[in-house]
């Protein structure tokens, strides 16, 4: 079996995040370059990329025309402050992303990240409902097993145990939690929105009986991508937009994996016909290559805080990269690939080929789930007894070797190509995969 080592010996800088570190310095897998739908190790070995990077990378690597448009930008205005003065490029910018925004949802609020965006919506939240003389609506409700980043607001509202537990003493004071809605005996290898679990959405009522009218804001993500893609079942979102709504509770769709085309449309407000009142975006909206985050706002929302306060600055809230030139030419960029290359409507169209070839992966050894929606997949596999997250982490390995990244979380195995896939593409991940899982114990 060969492996990519190092090119240098000292690794010892770099605290890496999310990463096993000691681990990892005794075993690197590193990427040193990347074309279309393909990285390349420091050797010159093609790794086909089965995760768009990490969730970003939607239109392929190494785009030229965004290439192009970061080079140009950075010639002709490297930097310019955001706050108390613009530049036309962040204005620019705002408005191709207004374009693929639900209707009404126009108002774009720059950020660096996903995290940043998720806390950005929080505040935004509060702040609205300040403005709206509902000042004690102060509570957030997030969900079991939901990712929203790493800031306080995010991993507060966020529902994955292990990313709060050394911080438990200092998160948001006001916070809820609906159950996840993954329930395996009812939807085990769902093709598509499970069936079952619409019902699961009624949970917020309990929570508004608990704590009345002191809720700002519910923030789900359509699809939990972290969480090991769970799917929403079929009515759930729509359940929860209607009691949010009933009880003037914003709805915040945390987009930062589902935005730009992973389920084939814009957004998955677009996909799910449901429009929440907040959008948070960041990965597919600069197509990985340049820190970037949005959050996309009710317009009333914004006029409410904008043009009800009194004279100054309205939101004392941003961030010295917020709109950065070089991030908005490359949204720019980016979102001009997806439009001319119909990028939304491509992913629509290989969305049944591509869960016919995951859940193709059904018998394959070790799986016990395979769930699907548009350009993402799930699978999950039975952990080894004694050692969770084992078998998972030797089938990434098996894969890597093999040519194809593949995610891992525990013993889920996530797959989220770029959007320009080709069809035998998806069939040598699915091919390289089951071959993978075949060969671990
Ligand atoms: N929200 C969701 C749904 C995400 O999947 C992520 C990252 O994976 C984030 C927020 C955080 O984004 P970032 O890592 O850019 O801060």
């Amino acid at each position: 079996m060969t492996r990519d080592a190092a090119p240098s010996n000292d690794l010892d800088h770099l605290w890496m995040p999310f990463t096993a570190n000691r681990a990892f310095k005794a075993d690197p897998l590193l990427l040193a370059s990347a074309s279309e739908m393909h990285f390349a190790t420091p050797q010159g070995r093609r790794i086909l990329d089965g995760t768009a990077g990490l969730w970003c990378v939607n239109a392929g690597h190494a785009r030229a025309p965004i290439a192009r448009a970061i080079a140009a930008q950075l010639e002709t205005l490297d930097y310019a402050p955001g706050f108390q003065i613009g530049h036309p490029q962040a204005f620019a910018a705002a408005r191709a992303v207004a374009q693929v925004m639900p209707a009404r949802l126009d108002r774009i609020f720059f950020t660096n990240s996903g995290s940043e965006a998720v806390d950005t919506a929080l505040k935004i939240a509060l702040a609205y409902h300040r403005a709206r003389g509902q000042g004690q609506r102060t509570r957030f409700i997030g969900r079991e097993r939901g990712y929203h980043g790493v800031g306080f607001g995010g991993i507060s509202v966020g529902g994955i145990p292990a990313n709060r537990a050394a911080f438990t003493g200092a998160l948001l004071p006001a916070i809820d939690h609906l159950p996840h809605t993954h329930v395996p005996d009812e939807q085990r290898f769902s093709v598509g929105q499970p069936g079952w679990g619409a019902h699961l959405a009624d949970a917020l009522e309990a929570l508004v009986t608990l704590h009345g009218d002191t809720i700002a804001a519910v923030i789900v993500e359509p699809v939990a991508g972290s969480a090991g893609v769970l799917v929403p079942p079929e009515g759930y979102l729509e359940r929860l937009r209607e009691i949010t709504a009933r009880h003037g509770i914003l709805l915040i769709f945390d987009e930062v994996i589902t935005g730009f085309g992973r389920l084939g449309a814009a957004t998955a407000s677009a996909h799910f016909g449901i429009t929440p009142d907040l959008i948070t975006l960041a990965k597919g909206i600069s197509n990985g290559t340049v820190p970037a985050g949005a959050v996309a706002v009710r317009r009333d929302i914004h006029d409410t805080v904008v043009d009800d306060a009194p004279p100054g600055i309205e939101l004392f809230h941003g961030y010295t990269y917020s709109g950065h030139p070089i991030a908005a030419a490359a949204i720019q960029a980016t979102l001009a690939i997806y439009r001319d290359e119909d990028l939304f409507a491509r992913a629509a169209d290989l969305a049944p080929l591509f869960a016919q070839a995951v859940h193709g992966l059904r018998q394959a050894a070790h799986v016990v789930d395979v769930r699907n929606l548009g350009l993402m997949a799930g699978i999950e596999l039975a952990p080894r007894p004694g050692a969770p997250g084992a078998r998972g982490r030797e089938v990434m390995r098996a894969c890597f070797e093999a040519g194809v990244l593949v995610r891992v979380t525990g013993d889920i195995i996530a797959l989220s190509p770029p959007l320009i896939i080709g069809e035998d593409q998806i069939h040598t991940l699915t091919r390289v995969l089951r071959t993978a899982l075949d060969g671990v114990a």
